[in-house]
């Protein structure tokens, strides 16, 4: 006879004890480690066996199965050398406040579901609000991810423009949406556009121009009006503030003015560089943002609140609810109208508690802390592209934006950046992604790990330089 499990909290207390030692030595071994597994697929799968266990077998030395069969296969985000992607950061505070936010286990889909977990979450994103110098007015949500914000943003556009008959009636039959972005935008855009039954061939790219490859505000006007002459039913513009690419940055003032003139619904994606608005001097990369009806950014990605919180704010929540809102009889918060049911703000209904997150990380290193951090990132990635200007070998391909810019060979095709890309990385030492920009490949190289030191950034520039022949 099995015995019914209990749960064991005296097993939760050593383990727990364990588990945050283990931590700590992961986290101090990294410098050491190579920054990206180097596996064959498949290989991970394979330490495990191919069927579940029938009898429980606790927990005891599961932290040494986990360093023997999947720490070997992991890309260390949190490598001081990491420097592809963009970073997602994940700082000791926040990873406390998620253990804490997992043993409380809330549901904060509605205020009487977890009233704390509610009005923590409308604080946070209020002194975040403030962290940024966004006006008073702005109203945040967090959603898991800016993709899903991004989504919600664009669902928006559709409903309020088809005057909220697309969730009752469907697309077919509706006049054609247009959607408008650069090329610059992350591909979460496209995805929204597919995913909201508007089609890919309904997003309509806006040339760019000038150093940030913003788009040309008159080009958006005079497509708008064509549309409008096609009988297409223009719905929204989708900015940004450092696209993942290049870091590219729209002129806000001017195509949120467009946008507003023409009625349509504007939302910023400043998933990454969002971050760095907690420095007021770095704020003109985004002038104009109090104009956005809707925008994300992930302290996700540059502010050591880990994986999942992307903030989304909008100007007047009314449009979003109004879109996403849905109402069974069980979800209703009887006698409890005007507050806050953040499940009608975004697309799933169950919610973690989030905000204890940011919360804890507000709290361990302050907004001074934070822009200290962003700072080093963005001098040390700066000084690193004045290094490499100054060696014939390199080009630089996109001036830095904050702490993001391109890098090339001088004079080396596709092939053989792809080829420098895969031995920089074979090396181990650092991590960086190629990208693709004004029809080359590039070295993209983005200082972002909360890890990293000047010295990394040093030898990044020392390998690139090595494996450049
Ligand atoms: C990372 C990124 C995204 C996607 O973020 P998720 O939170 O992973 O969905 C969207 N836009 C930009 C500009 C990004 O850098």
């Amino acid at each position: 006879m099995t015995e019914t499990p209990r749960l064991d909290w005296d097993e939760f207390t050593r383990l727990g004890a364990e588990i945050a030692e283990w931590g700590a030595a992961y986290h101090r071994s990294l410098p050491d480690r190579p920054v990206r597994a180097p596996l064959t697929p498949g290989a991970v799968a394979a330490r495990f066996p191919k069927a579940p266990p029938e009898q429980g077998q606790g927990l005891d030395g599961v932290l040494a199965e986990l360093d023997d069969k999947v720490v070997p296969g992991l890309t260390h985000w949190q490598h001081p050398r990491f420097f592809a992607y963009f970073p997602a950061n994940a700082t000791p505070a926040s990873m406390l406040a998620d253990f804490a936010a997992s043993i409380l286990a809330q549901q904060c889909m509605l205020w009487q579901t977890s009233p704390a977990g509610t009005e923590v979450e409308t604080l946070m994103l209020d002194w975040l609000r403030q962290g940024l110098g966004l006006p008073e007015g702005f109203h945040g949500v967090i959603q898991d991810s800016a993709s899903s914000a991004t989504l919600a943003a664009v669902l928006v556009m559709r409903e309020r423009a088809l005057n909220w008959a697309g969730n009752q009636q469907g697309l077919p039959g509706q006049q054609r949406l247009r959607i408008y972005a650069s090329d610059e935008v992350h591909t979460s855009v496209d995805r929204a556009i597919w995913v909201a039954g508007i089609g890919a061939d309904n997003l309509v790219r806006i040339p760019t121009q000038g150093p940030l490859r913003a788009m040309d505000p008159v080009a958006l006007k005079a497509q708008i009006a064509n549309d409008r002459a096609a009988g297409y039913l223009p719905a929204g513009v989708v900015a940004c503030t450092g696209g993942t690419g290049t870091g590219a940055c729209d002129d806000l003032r001017a195509v949120l003015a467009v946008a507003r003139a023409e009625g349509l619904y504007s939302h910023v994606d400043a998933a990454w560089a969002g971050a760095a608005m907690i420095c007021p001097e770095f704020r003109d990369l985004w002038q104009g943002i109090e104009a956005a009806d809707s925008l994300v950014l992930n302290p996700h990605k540059w502010m050591g609140v880990q994986f999942d919180f992307s903030a989304h704010y909008l100007k007047d929540p009314e449009p979003l609810v109004k879109t996403l809102a849905i109402q069974p009889e069980y979800l209703k918060t009887h006698g409890k109208d005007g507050f806050i049911n953040y499940s009608e703000w975004s697309v799933p209904l169950g919610r973690r508690f989030r905000a204890l997150k940011l919360w804890f990380v507000l709290r361990a290193y302050g907004l001074e802390g934070l822009r200290a951090v962003i700072r080093d990132h963005v001098r040390w990635s700066q000084a690193l592209a004045e290094e490499l200007r100054a060696d014939p070998r390199f080009e630089i391909v996109t001036e830095p934006v904050l702490s993001l810019f391109t890098v090339a060979l001088r004079g080396a095709d596709d092939a053989a950046m792809i080829e420098y890309v895969n031995r920089v990385n074979e090396d181990g030492r650092i991590y960086v992604t190629q990208g693709r920009t004004g029809g080359r490949i590039v070295v993209r190289f983005s200082v972002g790990s909360f890890a990293c030191t000047e010295a990394d950034v040093q030898l990044a520039g020392q390998v690139l330089k090595q494996m450049a022949g």
